[in-house]
């Protein structure tokens, strides 16, 4: 390493931010170092922090009145700013070599945020990262960095189509020649899904369960069709009895819980054909020929891959790391500043 390198490493660090509704990814290094729900847990008395990520997820539902829980950036949009502020910053100081004492490095930030957002919101992302010390700012869209993370080429004149099903938003988007062609966002995504589950239970059996045990059943019984490979076993839940107010446990099967999550799913497939139906002739073309790449924790519903594809007429397929794709693509953004015209200063 040239001492211009060393230096640049002492006054600057380089960080790449996929600031997602349910979890929070972080690139230095490249190593992904922070990956964490986005939840943090506040003293409503002091107002001090007494945790973030997992350790704030798992208090979530077991509060009293003085420990308040929140998910800033709840439905795809940044609900509350100086609490998504004070979240990143505590994230932030969990990379090694950030937080010094005597001396804290600048930091030259590449942050992914979701397509849907507004330009006031854009620049209120902005104006908490430099809070944070940083001295440069760019901002990439989530399909894009997507599209990067999933290894697709999106520089050149092909078109490609990804869609990110995280917890709060879907986005689908087609990408050609470094840019957007034509994109969808709709507030329809994991989260919506772990709702339906927990309304079905109230409805069908008067059974109210907590968001932590509706996110646990879809994630292990959860399909969006029947006709999937590996059947998942039955699992035994516990809630309760809304009428008596008394525990209740019960079985539930995979099958049950398609027809609860099917008008979510149905918003998510007329997403991407509203996206298609867009697309220009001679995109739409490379598109059938490549198929639809999937990414995002959403996407791992199980079936989901079939049933978009059955929708579509076209092949679709998971990306590799579905869950990380978007912070890697925003890390390769972030070694590629000077190149990538299409990041946003
Ligand atoms: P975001 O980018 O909005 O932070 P993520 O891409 O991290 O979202 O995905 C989070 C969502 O994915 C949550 O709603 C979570 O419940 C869901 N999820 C994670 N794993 C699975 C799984 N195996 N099956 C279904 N849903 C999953
Ligand atoms: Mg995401």
């Amino acid at each position: 390493m040239g001492l211009i390198n060393i230096t640049k490493n002492i006054f600057t660090q380089e960080i790449a931010i996929d600031l997602g509704t349910a979890n929070t990814l972080i690139m230095h290094r490249n190593k992904i170092i922070v990956d964490l729900p986005s939840i943090i847990a506040i003293d409503v008395r002091t107002n001090n922090v007494l945790a973030v990520g997992e350790e704030a997820k798992e208090m979530q539902g077991k509060t009293h009145k003085n420990i308040k829980i929140f998910k800033p950036l709840k439905d795809g949009v940044i609900a509350d700013y100086q609490v998504a502020e004070l979240m990143i910053k505590e994230f932030i100081n969990k990379i090694p070599g950030i937080n010094k004492k005597i001396f804290t490095p600048s930091l030259i930030m590449v942050i992914c945020i979701p397509s849907g957002i507004t330009e006031v919101e854009k620049r209120a992302v902005k104006d908490s990262a430099q809070h944070l010390n940083a001295k440069e700012v760019y901002l990439i869209e989530e399909p894009m960095a997507a599209a990067i993370g999933s290894g697709l080429s999106v520089t050149k004149a092909e078109g490609n189509m990804i869609i990110d099903i995280g917890g709060g938003t879907t986005e689908c988007g087609v990408i050609a020649l470094g840019g957007i062609v034509c994109k969808k966002s709709i507030k329809i995504a994991g989260d919506v899904f772990t709702n339906d589950i927990a309304y079905f239970l109230k409805n069908k059996y008067n059974l109210y369960i907590g968001e932590r045990t509706a996110e646990k059943i879809k994630i292990d019984i959860g399909a969006a069709i029947e006709d999937i490979d590996d059947t998942p076993d039955d699992i035994h839940i516990q809630g309760i009895d809304l009428p008596t107010g008394k525990p209740k446990e019960m079985n539930l099967s995979y099958q049950e819980i398609i027809p609860a999550l099917d008008k979510s799913i149905v918003r998510i497939e007329d997403a991407v054909m509203e996206t298609l139906s867009n697309t220009p002739p001679e995109l739409a073309a490379d598109i059938y020929k490549t198929g639809i790449y999937m990414a995002g924790g959403g996407s791992l519903l199980r079936g989901l891959d079939i049933r978009l594809s059955k929708k579509t007429g076209l092949s679709v397929s998971l990306v590799e790391d579905p869950l990380r794709a978007v912070v890697k693509g925003t890390g390769v953004a972030l070694k590629n500043i000077d190149k990538f015209t299409f990041l946003m200063k």
